[in-house]
């Protein structure tokens, strides 16, 4: 689970990370008051910023007004012009894709005099079954490209697994990025509470980016993104509440309403299949046979009619999806009977209307897998069976190149 900047930085302040004031508004009215309230001074930069999940904004631009994602403004006159161009509009930036992301929020936030931008990222290292913790004194731009172009400008540490980040890992990663005396103690102190911010929230990813330097000598994150590990959410419920369900999939988020694992991806064939694992190998199979998958679709163990319907449903409300591959291995469940499920749940007149020109090749394995066939062959539905995962997915190829 995403969350907002400034969800982010209240739960950063609540870990004592350093982080600029800053106020989240939904209205130019309450973002004039903010400003007149707060900074209204004469002097004071402030930076106003759309609130979306996607990242990029300061290079983004909104459809409607051409403004920037991320605005400065030295005057409560431009924070509410900047208000005005960025609430409503649609923020299109690298990591939105072109429909972009409408901006209901935006946060108006002290801004800082910047002397040095560096990187921060906590993530988990899969490869190396630890949580790594990585900087990099190139701030403000994308992390991937410095790993692709200049990989010894980041620098790594990794935590061992039952033990905190160590005070000489911390210092060590502060010294790499040349903080001195008294700046070089506020970054140690920064990269130990992010870390705990880190382990205690249950975060997937923490990256600050950029990490500053400010011309107080303060260490201060001006920018975060948050990630929860969605697994852990059965605990962490003081912050399920921040699910922002406007920034996600529409599909995936009802899909979760369902139980039902989904992800939406570009291609035309919509898989249905019980087991991530065996869904990992149906699209696979579907790619090495030419075809592209439209989604990735774990339907978990029981496999009955209304789950079957239901991953109708969310298949079939992507416009791209020409056929449909359904692979289930019937362990627990028994083939014959998810063939009838499938039966009964095409013949759901609104599936059936929807189902007419895309055809469904059925491959159903396990115990009673060929009574399942037998079912399938004799309906007079726009069905065809499969035995073979490849005779499947070359029936797939062969039905979407027809
Ligand atoms: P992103 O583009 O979505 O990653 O948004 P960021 O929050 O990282 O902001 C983009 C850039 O705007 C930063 O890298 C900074 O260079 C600049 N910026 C953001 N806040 C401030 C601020 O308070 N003062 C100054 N001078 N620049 C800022
Ligand atoms: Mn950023």
């Amino acid at each position: 689970m995403k969350i907002h900047e400034y969800q982010a930085k209240e739960i950063l302040k609540e870990y004592e990370v350093a982080v600029p004031e800053g106020v989240a508004v939904n209205s130019v009215e309450d973002a004039v008051n903010t400003a007149e309230q707060f900074y209204n001074d004469g002097t004071r930069l402030f930076v106003v910023k759309a609130q979306i999940h996607a990242g990029g904004r300061g290079k983004g631009r909104t459809k409607k007004n051409n403004a920037k994602g991320v605005i400065l403004c030295k005057s409560v006159d431009e924070v509410k012009e900047a208000a005005e161009s960025l609430l409503g509009d649609t923020l299109v930036t690298i990591q939105t894709g072109e429909e972009g992301q409408e901006v209901k929020t935006i946060y108006i936030t002290d801004g800082v005099d910047i002397k040095q931008e560096f990187y921060l990222g906590i993530l988990l290292d899969r490869a190396k079954n630890r949580n790594v913790i990585m900087v990099s004194s190139e701030g403000g731009v994308e992390i991937e490209k410095v790993a692709e172009e200049t990989p010894e400008k980041i620098i790594k540490e990794w935590v061992e697994p039952g033990m905190s980040l160590q005070p000489n890992q911390a210092r060590r990663l502060a010294f790499s990025l040349g903080f001195e005396g008294d700046a070089f103690k506020k970054a140690v102190r920064f990269i130990h509470a992010l870390y705990r911010c880190y382990e205690e929230t249950d975060a997937n990813l923490v990256e600050i980016n950029p990490l500053v330097l400010t011309e107080d000598n303060d260490v201060m994150a001006l920018d975060a993104k948050f990630t929860f590990d969605d697994n852990a959410m059965f605990r962490q419920k003081k912050y399920a509440g921040l699910r922002d369900l406007a920034e996600e999939d529409p599909t995936e988020v009802e899909a979760s309403k369902y139980d039902l694992n989904y992800i939406k991806l570009d291609g035309n064939v919509g898989c249905m299949v019980n087991g991530a694992g065996l869904a990992m190998a149906t699209m696979d199979i579907i790619k090495l046979s030419g075809g592209e998958p439209a989604n990735f679709l774990d339907v978990g163990g029981g496999a009955n009619v209304e789950t079957v319907k239901n991953g109708f449903r969310i298949i079939l409300e992507d416009e791209n999806v020409k056929a449909i591959l359904i692979n289930i291995f019937g362990g627990i469940v028994r083939c014959d009977r998810v063939a009838n499920g499938v039966i009964e749940a095409i013949k759901d007149p609104e599936i059936a209307e929807k189902v007419e020109n895309v055809p469904i090749i059925v491959r159903l394995q396990g115990t009673n897998a060929e009574e399942a066939k037998v079912i399938i062959d004799n309906s007079d539905l726009n069905v065809i069976s499969a035995v073979l995962l490849k005779e499947a997915a070359e029936e797939v190829s062969k039905v979407i190149a027809a």
